[in-house]
């Protein structure tokens, strides 16, 4: 650490730390230096020329450091923002990614405000895609699964910190513990990270299952291809993530399985990130 206490010149020097870690280095340095006073961020610009004590400065170079070694922020935050609202997150989950966003808005669409319509999140991880559906249309039931009891456990204390009542998490193997259910849609953000590619490194901090599937890269979303039918009403729909060079050989695994009116979504950065599939023709 520098010998600078002012906010405004530790914010520079943050930055300029963060620079080999991060894609948004002066936003997470705020961040950081806002926490390490217990301010909110907007607090930062109209208090520029306050000097930081040496509990905070303390507290700042710990948090810088632990950022450095690769900790994404929503773990050291303990929250990461997604579809607006304020979700817990730790080691046990994915930190949810905005590009996760689409699955929510495109599945909405197939989600009718005024009817109770069924929903399940198969890997839910944090709940993230779960509690925006769940917030955004009450009359849904929605159902979140999740091979981990840590992700599980993160995800009903999203679902308790929101005050939802209309999603539920249950452990289990992809369809395994719904069986016995029908489900009008069927989303998911299943791991479909190749073993061997190299943003891993940069993901290390990140829970592997949750990005890598066990078998090869498309293993994890055909386990969903395959299982979804089960579970699936005959007029049902998939919505799921998937990588952005994998859309074509995506398509050509659902046409395969016999899925209909097979439709691809590019996410924010133009990369086509999301496939909406129907079981059955209407
Ligand atoms: N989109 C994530 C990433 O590449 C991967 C998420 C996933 O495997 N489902 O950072």
């Amino acid at each position: 650490m520098t010998e600078a206490r002012e906010i405004r010149s530790l914010i520079d020097d943050v930055t300029a730390r963060l620079e080999t870690v991060s894609d948004t280095p002066r936003l997470e340095a705020d961040l950081l230096v806002a926490r390490a006073i217990n301010m909110p961020r907007s607090y930062l610009f109209a208090h520029p020329d306050d000097e930081l004590d040496d509990d905070a400065l303390e507290r700042l170079d710990g948090e810088v450091r632990r950022r450095l070694d690769g900790e994404p922020l929503a773990y050291i935050a303990g929250f990461k923002e997604f579809w607006s609202l304020e979700l817990m997150v730790t080691p046990a989950t994915l930190v949810p990614r905005p590009e996760t966003e689409r699955v929510v808005e495109i599945a909405l669409n197939d989600i009718p405000r005024d009817r109770h319509t069924a929903v399940l999140d198969l890997g839910t991880g944090s709940g993230a895609i779960a509690c925006a559906i769940a917030w955004e249309r009450r009359m849904a039931h929605v159902t979140g699964v999740d091979i981990s009891a840590a992700a599980v456990a993160v995800a009903e204390q999203n679902a308790r910190q929101l005050d939802l009542d209309n999603l539920r998490f249950v452990e289990g193997s992809w369809t395994e513990p719904v069986r016995d259910l029908e489900y009008a849609v069927v989303v998911s953000n299943p791991p479909y990270v190749a073993a061997d590619d190299c943003a891993l490194k940069m993901l290390r901090r990140e829970p592997v299952t949750a990005l890598v599937p066990p078998g090869d890269e498309l293993s994890a979303i055909r386990a969903v291809v395959d299982e979804a039918p089960r579970v699936l009403a005959p007029d049902g729909v998939l919505v799921f993530e998937h990588g952005a060079d994998q859309a074509e050989r995506v398509a050509a695994l659902l046409a395969e399985a016999g899925w209909q009116a097979v439709e691809q979504f590019r996410d924010y950065a133009g990369l086509p990130r999301v496939t909406r599939a129907r079981l059955e023709p209407v």
